[in-house]
């Protein structure tokens, strides 16, 4: 009989074997992990009919679909499914074929940076205007699980792995916030990258574009009628900035004449320019739907931000320490440089294959000193002794637990009143720590102790 193959126990691939057992259909998931949480989440599919394989990941006999959260296609389990003529399915798509008639409709955002604080932003937006909204997706809740449940619209948040494994997804709207180099080691190339991103306009109601970034840009050309949002001042049938005002021309009755106001610079928090770009990502997105103006502020003023993205962590002599743990790729990290006049850069860790050398280039004018940790430092060594020769850099080496307290008092000790310590590494963490939330914890802490040594 032919049944469908999941690849791995994860919060996905469980939600995925539950949700096809609850349709009677044949499930087998493969683990190659057997720790407490696997065993649990086995026990419990088991009890649903499902079976689960722990060991080598090979596809089992007998299957005809492979549902992936997000491996990579050279991922020995996938590259055996495609070349076996298996059909490989993401998660995501998975939800969208089995949602019910009249489901919810899809408001969907993609970008390098800024998808987190965007599709929140959005479903803050979406509940103030009295939606029953619920964020779904790479932020966490898996789309599969929400499909089936009775909300108004579901934000969905789309990572490149999640677009290159779908093919049929039709959201109400759709945004791409940017694009830049990262996750070239999956994908292949920045082609591949950026077609997986394309994708999600393929079917949109909607196309929604960063109208200042040009690879989004270009993604959306094709599409007639494609929304802008800019920094700058709105074209008709653009979202905008008009002094201290975000304005809508897009969504308005008479786009010519016309512009609404919709929040103030002062309602995005953190205020930065790329955090402007995702209120404006967000409002469009919403403004599709038919969400007043009052809502779009209301809901930005309700939005918290989520921890490790611009974090102000303490005020020691006039220097501030903020955590931007998050910045796991060079363009992020260039939009937090962007933010500050004066800064103590602590930087490093997995570029990915990214190129640091145009960060650095931009930065230089604002840094007042670097501290450098983590496996591809060297690299980032060298871009700062072309670009900023001047400017003194700390090397660190070392993985234990004290390296971060290291770190963290050499940056205090190039540090002047009025300066920014500045962690937003540019590369992932998993050279060092169990992830970002790690990393982040890990200079908070540091700093603390800065602050409360004598
Ligand atoms: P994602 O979910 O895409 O990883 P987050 O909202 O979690 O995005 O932010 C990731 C990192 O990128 C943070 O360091 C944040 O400061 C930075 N960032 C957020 N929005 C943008 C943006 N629009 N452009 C560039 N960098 C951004």
């Amino acid at each position: 009989m032919s049944r469908t193959c999941v690849a791995g126990l994860g919060v996905s691939g469980t939600a995925v074997a539950r949700a096809l057992a609850g349709r009677g259909e044949p499930v087998v998931v493969v683990e190659s992990v057997a720790g407490d949480r696997q065993r649990e989440a086995a026990a419990e599919l088991a009890g649903r009919g499902v079976e689960v394989r722990f060991g080598p990941l090979e596809l089992p006999e007998g299957v005809t679909r492979l549902v992936t959260t997000g491996w990579a296609p050279h991922h020995p389990l996938v590259a055996a499914a495609l070349a076996a003529g298996v059909e490989v399915v993401g998660e995501v798509e998975l939800a969208w074929r089995l949602r019910p008639a009249g489901a919810a409709p899809w408001l969907a955002l993609t970008g390098t940076n800024g998808k987190t604080t965007a599709v929140r932003m959005l479903t803050a937006i979406l509940r103030a205007a009295g939606r029953e909204a619920v964020a779904v997706g790479n932020v966490g809740v898996p789309v599969i699980q929400a499909v089936t449940e009775p909300y108004d619209v579901l934000a969905v948040e789309l990572s490149s792995f999640q677009l290159h494994w779908s093919s049929s997804l039709a959201p109400h709207a759709a945004a791409i916030l940017n694009v830049a180099p990262d996750h070239l080691d999956w994908h292949g190339s920045m082609d591949a990258y950026a077609e997986a991103k394309g994708r999600i306009y393929e079917r949109a109601g909607t196309v929604v574009h960063n109208a200042d970034d040009p690879e989004a840009t270009r993604l959306a050309a094709p599409y007639p009628g494609a929304v802008g949002f800019t920094l700058g001042v709105p074209r008709p049938g653009q979202l905008g900035v008009v002094e201290d005002l975000l304005v809508d021309r897009a969504f308005v009755a008479d786009p010519v004449e016309a512009a609404e106001e919709l929040a103030t610079l002062a309602d995005v928090r953190p205020l930065a320019p790329h955090n402007v770009a995702n209120a404006l990502a967000a409002a469009a997105l919403a403004r599709s739907l038919g969400v007043p103006a009052a809502a779009v502020r209301q809901g930005l003023r309700d939005f918290t931000p989520d921890p490790h993205r611009l974090a102000h962590v303490e005020r020691i002599g006039e220097v501030d320490y903020v955590d931007d743990s998050k910045a796991t790729n060079p363009h992020a990290a260039a939009a937090a440089l962007s933010a500050y006049r004066s800064i103590v850069w602590i930087a490093g860790g997995q570029l990915k294959g990214a190129d640091v050398d145009d960060l650095v280039r931009r930065a230089a004018p604002r840094l007042r000193g670097v501290v450098l940790l983590g496996a591809d430092r060297a690299r980032i060594a060298e871009a700062l002794a072309r670009h900023a020769p001047n400017v003194p850099v700390v090397d660190i080496s070392g993985q234990d637990t004290g390296t971060m307290n290291r770190v963290v008092s050499e940056a205090a000790r190039l540090a002047s009143p009025g300066d920014t310590v500045l962690l937003s590494p540019a590369g992932a963490s998993l050279d060092m720590f169990a992830g970002y939330p790690a990393r982040g914890e890990a200079f908070a802490r540091a700093v603390r102790e800065l602050k409360a040594a004598p």
